[in-house]
């Protein structure tokens, strides 16, 4: 009997929905290869490097991205367990405070949130450091593959323009603001949700979090104002430094900043599908949107299911 040989994939985007995907193509045998725009995988789980600070610093990095994780899927639990034994994740805390234009209000418990050690971006690393990572930019439907674009869908139809027919989410702007000081000039903290401001929406202690307890913070800046200075994102620094100020409640300035701009932070709200991925003949889509809670398992499990039903057409 003629055995036929899968249609080899080409994933596009080594976030971790293409890098959870192509772990699950090559569990099933089906070649691929994977193209990031970009020098490093991760995406959205970025971590970035204070060059230049003057500081004893310099290096160190900072999670401009995704903040934390949450688990609550078993087959991600057990990724999860996975990264904990190889020292990558280690459990954050399960309370943060919560702000108002005034300062904090109060402490909020929830579900516990992860942290990764060397960086949120170390984590994506960890999973694709088996795979070959191509750089470059997918710019066209490939002829002789399958194409599996794992990114927000606005990116997606820069490729296939159809694209943006399967999604109704909405996306927000983030510019994030790093910053270093002479020393921890606030009260212990892990994060803090920032309600009811305009400018700000969440605080993180990005050295509570990294485990060096650096006078780091990490600020969000909100969608409508990160909107307004996407063509310039370090105009914001000002008044993100102001925000904590008053929040934490000292005068000192940083002794480094830098604003990051992520024009696809995040959607408003998911796209429900009967599924978290969809298959358009040769043309795919996966991403954290395709589910009620986009978030970084949201993206697991959507390039994982994507994986799963690429293998089974062949
Ligand atoms: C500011 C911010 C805060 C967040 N906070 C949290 C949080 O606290 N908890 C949480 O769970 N989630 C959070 N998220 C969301 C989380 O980061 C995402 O859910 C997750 O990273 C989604 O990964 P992804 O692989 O789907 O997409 P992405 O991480 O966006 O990866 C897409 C990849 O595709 C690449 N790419 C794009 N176009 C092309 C192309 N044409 N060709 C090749 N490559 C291409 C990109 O360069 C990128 O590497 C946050 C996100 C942001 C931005």
């Amino acid at each position: 009997m003629i055995q036929h040989l899968p249609k080899p994939v080409l994933i596009a985007g080594a976030g971790i929905t293409g890098i959870s995907c192509a772990i699950s193509l090559r569990e099933r045998g089906v070649p691929f290869r994977i193209v990031n725009k970009g020098r490093r995988v991760g995406g959205r789980m970025a971590s970035r490097a204070v060059r230049g600070s003057g500081t004893a610093f310099d290096g160190r990095v900072f999670d401009t991205g995704a903040s934390y994780f949450t688990v609550s899927e078993s087959q991600f639990a057990t990724v999860v367990a996975e990264l904990e034994t190889a020292g990558v994740v280690q459990p954050w805390t399960d309370t943060f405070h919560f702000a108002d234009a005034e300062g904090i209000a109060g402490v909020k418990a929830g579900p516990m949130r992860y942290r990764a050690e060397g960086g949120i971006r170390s984590i994506v690393e960890y999973l694709a450091r088996d795979l070959v990572i191509e750089e470059g930019e997918v710019t066209a439907v490939p002829a002789q593959e399958r194409l599996a674009l794992c990114m927000p869908t606005p990116q997606a139809a820069r490729v296939y323009p159809k694209a943006s027919e399967l999604s109704t989410a909405v996306w927000e702007p983030v510019i994030s603001v790093s910053m270093l000081f002479d020393r921890a000039h606030w009260s212990s903290f892990d994060g803090i949700f920032v309600n009811q401001d305009a400018h700000i929406t969440w605080i993180a202690n990005d050295g509570a979090r990294r485990g060096d307890h650096a006078p780091a913070l990490v600020v969000h800046m909100s969608p409508v104002l990160s909107a307004g200075h996407l063509v310039n994102p370090s105009e914001v620094i000002p008044i993100a430094v102001a925000r904590i100020q008053k929040i934490l409640g000292f005068d000192e300035e940083p002794a480094w900043s830098h604003a990051h701009r992520w024009t696809f932070a995040k959607p408003i709200e998911g796209t429900t599908s009967p599924t978290p991925h969809f298959v358009l003949g040769e043309v795919s889509l996966a991403s954290d949107e395709f589910s009620a809670r986009p978030r970084v398992e949201a993206g697991w499990l959507s390039g994982r299911d994507l994986g799963h039903a690429l293998a089974e057409v062949r």
